[in-house]
């Protein structure tokens, strides 16, 4: 069993969760379900991943009752603006065959299109409304936050960003600490491309767990929320049991020293529109 944190709205959120980016539609269904299954309750889509429907099914046939789920969903740049938020709200809804959303993410500020507040405004609305209980943003500067307290006054629950120990955010960190923002951890396995590391391979060795299983303690330890991807029905139990060990002082020193102010894999969120 996951364990959970409390966000600034009060409401609480699964620390790790299960994300779906890339999983085709007519696969969603059964990956979704398959993870829910392992004992995961917090399931991570977007509009642009066009997978909401297969989402929508597995939560359907759940046996796990809607209340015990956590989903979140993204608005994607294109539908930025206040009343096309609302439209694209509603449309993600219908897809996802769902009443009411946990978290509702902006799922990048696209500050070239000069809209991400209106975004936020349409969001405050939203949560007032009660049809979402959590709102957040994705991908997110300090300067985009920033720009967000000043103009709303509203501080977003989560800021999902990309995170894993190649590129660990301690700056972002430490400001959402203070600010009282949750961080989100996408790409927390670096798409896979860290577990050939060999610092990261001997802790696992040391624990005789896997090095996807010490990647996603090392998350769980810094107080980050956790959303790894797989369509591997073994690997997506893996990556759920992660709660039988610990990380020595000398593994968490290892893995700091990992950082790399250029080990970004995804895009820049201050170029990306
Ligand atoms: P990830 O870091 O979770 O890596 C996923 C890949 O790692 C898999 O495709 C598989 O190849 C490999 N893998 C996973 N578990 C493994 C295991 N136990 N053993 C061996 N290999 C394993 O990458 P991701 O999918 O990019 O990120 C996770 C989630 O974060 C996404 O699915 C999505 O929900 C979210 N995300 C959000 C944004 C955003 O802009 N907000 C961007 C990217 C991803």
């Amino acid at each position: 069993m996951t364990t959970s944190l409390v966000l600034n709205d009060g409401q609480s959120i699964p620390q790790l969760g299960f994300g779906v980016w890339q999983v085709p539609n007519d696969g969603a269904a059964v990956a979704v379900g398959t993870a829910i299954k392992a004992g995961y309750r917090l399931i991570d889509t977007a509009a642009i991943y066009g997978n909401e429907t297969g989402v929508g099914e597995a939560i359907a046939a759940a046996s796990v009752p809607r209340e015990d789920l956590f989903i979140t969903t993204k608005l994607w740049n294109d539908r930025q603006g206040y009343d096309s938020t609302l439209r694209a709200f509603d449309e993600s809804m219908k897809r996802l065959r769902l009443e009411g959303l946990d978290l509702y993410l902006i799922h990048w500020p696209a500050a070239q299109r000069g809209a991400y507040v209106d975004t936020w405004r349409a969001f405050a609305r939203l949560k007032e409304e009660g049809r979402v209980r959590s709102i957040g943003v994705s991908n997110f500067t300090i300067a985009h936050l920033e720009r967000l307290q000043r103009e709303s006054g509203i501080v977003p629950a989560v800021n999902q960003v990309e995170l894993h120990p190649r590129f660990q955010q301690t700056a972002l960190r430490r400001f959402q600490e203070k600010a009282g923002i949750a961080t989100e951890s996408w790409s927390p396995l670096g798409q896979g491309t860290l577990l050939q590391d060999p610092v990261l391979k001997a802790i696992a060795a040391r624990h005789g767990k896997t090095t996807a299983q010490v990647i996603i303690r090392w998350h769980l330890d810094s107080g980050l929320i956790v959303i790894p991807k797989s369509v591997t029905p073994a690997r997506i139990r893996e990556n759920f049991d992660v709660f039988d060990f610990e990380l020595s002082p000398e593994d968490k020193a290892g893995i700091a020293g990992l950082d790399d102010p250029r080990g970004r894999i995804g895009p820049d969120p201050d170029r990306f529109s």
